[in-house]
């Protein structure tokens, strides 16, 4: 070792990745749907080891691990679905005089960048419909979660990949090695998820060789609890979408609008929950909360609930970490919490569920629709009300009487500051085509 930096003046990774494009995209679809298929039973077949991993590196339990590697493979069997179903149109001009044929094809080297709260299924959301489309892959992982990136890069080549289609790059100086790829002139797509903070610095660096972005950013949900809900299965709901991944989901109910007749129910029924959840590592079988990712997410948590107490929020549970060893924060109720205050105003990421009491729906609809962010929402109520809530909610997913959306069938992505474009569903591989039309006389 000589002690100095590898500058990333080059990118290898973008080379092999261009030179494995001609033949990757010519080969027939239903052979590339075989590699995500086979890529998909792998994983299951491999769940355990992945899960295990996932927890040993960023911390969250092992239950949750393992419905992450059901959830990311998922995507995998989805996209080797759409694979063969790339089709192109024929249309004739409104005057008659010619057909209007379109085709569509890969948009070339794609270079995705993913976060550390969902290793596999955010790396699965964006390699699943690039190769599927055609496009070869960059996939550069989060600094805390590099191991799970490599373990699914290994199922992709044992699953026919051939070399230089999917390319794995680690990195803990990741600006550095982004900013060369995208100014390589060879990266033709970029799919980011992250916080909207890098992602709005993304959107300036593409703009340079103007590249196809897709961004999923952050997002502070509203979780709406109507006066005519079931108030068991709201908590129910509440739970998964709050406490999924300990709060470290972009999906996660950050701030709980509950209308004021079922306010006090609501507030003991939520708190009992979070009560009984138990912490711990989240290697430990009987984990419910395992530890945040790192020190910086911990104290980025209790600053915004402190300032949010300062501004007038009571704890009704939780509210202090623990001393160490570890990044523990634990289950934490706030109510009576000033709208403006930063627990309602920011995203938390964290275990943390802010109360906020809503006279009726449109004082709800108004305090949800008051973000930069406008990502998911729920709703517990009636079907009919809940519907009409939700045809004027400025986000990109609902969650009507459930506390889950996620889904790789269904598109997923987000209003205003939280993003452009949309992962999964029929929509999901149109990020990585490109459309050519041919004006035609016969
Ligand atoms: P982050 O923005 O810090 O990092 C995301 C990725 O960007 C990582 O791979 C990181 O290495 C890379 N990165 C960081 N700085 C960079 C730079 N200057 N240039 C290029 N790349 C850079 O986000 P995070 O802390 O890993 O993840 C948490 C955030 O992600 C939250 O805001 C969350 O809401 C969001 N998120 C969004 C979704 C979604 O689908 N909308 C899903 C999961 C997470």
């Amino acid at each position: 070792m000589s002690g100095r930096k590898h500058r990333f003046q080059d990118s290898p990774a973008v080379d092999a990745a261009a030179v494995a494009l001609p033949r990757w995209k010519q080969r027939a679809p239903r052979e590339r749907a075989e590699v995500l298929r086979a890529t998909f039973e792998l994983m299951l077949a491999h769940r355990e080891e992945l899960a295990h991993l996932m927890t040993l590196e960023m911390g969250k339990s092992v239950a949750d691990s393992r419905a992450e590697v059901t959830y990311a493979a998922e995507f995998f069997r989805w996209f080797s679905e759409e694979a063969v179903r790339v089709d192109g149109q024929l249309r004739t001009s409104p005057s008659g005089t010619n057909r209007i044929l379109t085709f569509r094809k890969p948009v070339g080297v794609a270079l995705l960048l993913t976060p550390w709260n969902f290793p596999a299924a955010m790396a699965a959301r964006k390699i699943a419909p690039a190769l599927a489309a055609g496009c070869t892959v960059v996939l550069k992982p989060a600094e805390d979660t590099p191991l799970t990136a490599l373990a699914l890069g290994h199922l992709l080549t044992e699953a026919g990949a051939p070399a230089g289609v999917v390319n794995i790059v680690t990195t803990d100086r990741p600006g550095e090695l982004v900013d060369a790829a995208l100014a390589d002139g060879r990266v033709r797509a970029l799919s980011f998820t992250g916080s909207t903070g890098v992602g709005r610095h993304l959107l300036t660096q593409t703009a340079a060789q103007v590249i196809n972005s897709s961004m999923e950013l952050g997002g502070n949900g509203p979780f709406i609890v109507l006066d005519n809900a079931d108030l068991d299965e709201a908590v129910a709901g509440a739970m998964v979408a709050k406490m999924r991944n300990g709060g470290q989901a972009c999906t996660a109910a950050n701030r709980f609008l509950v209308a004021e007749a079922v306010v006090e129910p609501f507030t003991r029924k939520l708190t009992d929950a979070m009560r009984a959840l138990r912490m711990g590592a989240g290697t430990d079988a009987a984990t419910q909360i395992g530890p945040m990712i790192n020190a910086r997410a911990v104290t980025g948590i209790a600053d915004k609930v402190n300032r949010s107490v300062a501004a007038g929020a009571r704890i009704a549970l939780g509210g202090t970490a623990p001393d160490g060893p570890g990044f523990f924060y634990p289950a934490t109720v706030l109510t009576d919490v000033p709208r403006d205050s930063a627990v309602a105003t920011k995203e938390i990421f964290g275990p943390v569920a802010p109360i906020i009491t809503v006279t009726d729906d449109d004082d709800a609809i108004q305090v949800a629709n008051s973000s930069d962010f406008g990502l998911t929402a729920y709703i517990y109520g009636s079907l009919a009300r809940g519907l009409r809530i939700a045809e004027r909610l400025e986000v990109g997913m609902v969650g009507l009487n459930r506390g889950l959306v996620s889904d790789p069938a269904a598109p997923f992505g987000g209003f205003k500051q939280s993003g452009l474009g949309r992962e999964g569903g029929y929509e999901g591989i149109d990020e990585y085509l490109e459309t050519t039309y041919v004006a035609t006389s016969w």
